[in-house]
């Protein structure tokens, strides 16, 4: 009878032994590995856009595609490769922006669209996350990469914003080289303008406007601009955030005009509390919608997430507005947003484990 009972005790123990050893080795070993993941890997990513706009695919041909994505990789790489380095989301910001400013396809830098007189006014601007400091230029036309004249606005000015001669003078002071206006001389954006000169003419004559009926002109759909103003928005391992845009802003601008792309709050802003957010589209709209800063406010003030406060901004009060173009925006979280209201953006993001997805149209995702 004992030697039943022992036996029996055994088997019990040993199944009691059995099952312990089972919930032991499932779920909490998972957990420590997650974490230890968490811990080598923090979150950090990075998001660009070369502009949105009437992108479709069957008005580009595959050739002018390819060399859309490949620099989109290019310029996205680089900002990558800072980030996972170790070095911070300005500037990761600041080596991304120049190699799009540098490409001849995009409307920024070396590529800028030209204005009514045929000239070329350059507009950026930069802000750190961490601090709310910001810098930014506006109507520039001898600086090659505005993004750095605006990166220095912010460290060596006690100013956030610099206009034209003032501000190019402020650049010869930093050490930067001005360059012949001549450099952005582009084919393409000359033939741009040319024909929105042309279409202008036509369609005053034709309809007896007046001088003071511009409206339609600055319309980007009438002028025929397929905008292509540049943005990129990081965070980095350090959980900083950073945003910056640069563009040639709209072609057959006039007076002197400013679109959103050098107005805090407006085509750029960057807060650690929410996230990092840059534009692209009819400035005027995003300056009157104060866009990027209205996404921020959502999610700092109600606690709206970043992909519901930038679809409520873009989708529905720029929509609303009759305003055209889109946001890229990164949050605190390493979450992403990619929102426009146009056929098409030129974007693309890589994360943490160097995941790389580009897109241009919309159906794209
Ligand atoms: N937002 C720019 C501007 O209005 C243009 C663009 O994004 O393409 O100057």
């Amino acid at each position: 009878m004992n030697k039943i009972l022992t036996l029996f005790l055994v088997i019990i123990s040993i199944i009691g032994c059995k099952n312990n050893n089972q919930s032991v080795e499932k779920t909490p070993k998972l957990d420590v590995e997650a974490s230890k993941k968490d811990k080598n890997m923090p979150a950090f990513g990075i998001v660009i856009h070369g502009g949105a706009g009437t992108i479709r695919r069957k008005n580009m041909s595959d050739s002018l595609e390819k060399a859309y994505r490949l620099k989109l990789e290019e310029a996205i790489s680089v900002g990558h490769t800072v980030l996972s380095n170790g070095g911070t989301a300005l500037e990761a910001v600041t080596k991304t922006i120049n190699v799009l400013e540098d490409s001849p396809l995009f409307n920024a830098g070396k590529g800028a669209v030209f204005t009514h007189d045929e000239t070329n006014e350059l507009d950026a601007s930069i802000m750190d996350g961490a601090t709310l400091n910001a810098g930014a230029v506006a109507g520039v036309t001898k600086i090659k990469n505005p993004i750095n004249l605006a990166l220095s606005v912010m460290n060596d000015s006690p100013h956030v914003m610099l206009y034209g001669k003032g501000a190019e003078e402020f650049a010869k002071l930093q050490g930067f080289k001005w360059v012949d206006t001549s450099y952005f001389y582009t084919k393409r954006r000359f033939k741009s303008i040319k024909k929105a000169k042309r279409k202008e003419k036509k369609k005053r004559r034709k309809e007896k406007l007046t001088f003071q009926d511009f409206d339609n002109f600055q319309d980007p759909f009438f002028n025929d601009t397929k905008f292509g103003t540049v943005g990129c928005v990081a965070l980095d391992k350090n959980g900083n955030l950073a945003a910056g845009t640069s563009t040639g802003g709209m072609t057959n601008k006039r007076w002197n005009r400013i679109g959103d792309s050098p107005v805090i709050g407006a085509g750029t802003y960057a807060n650690n509390k929410t996230c990092a957010i840059s534009c692209t589209g009819w400035g005027e709209y995003f300056i009157r919608g104060v866009v990027a800063h209205d996404i921020s406010a959502m999610m700092e003030y109600k606690g709206v997430t970043l992909e519901d406060a930038a679809k409520e901004v873009i989708q529905n009060k720029l929509t609303k507005m009759g305003g055209t173009g889109g946001i890229i925006a990164i949050d605190k979280d390493g979450n992403i947003a990619m929102e426009f209201n146009t056929a098409g953006m030129y974007r693309a993001t890589m994360n943490a484990k160097g995941e790389l997805n580009i897109a241009i149209f919309g159906k794209d995702k």
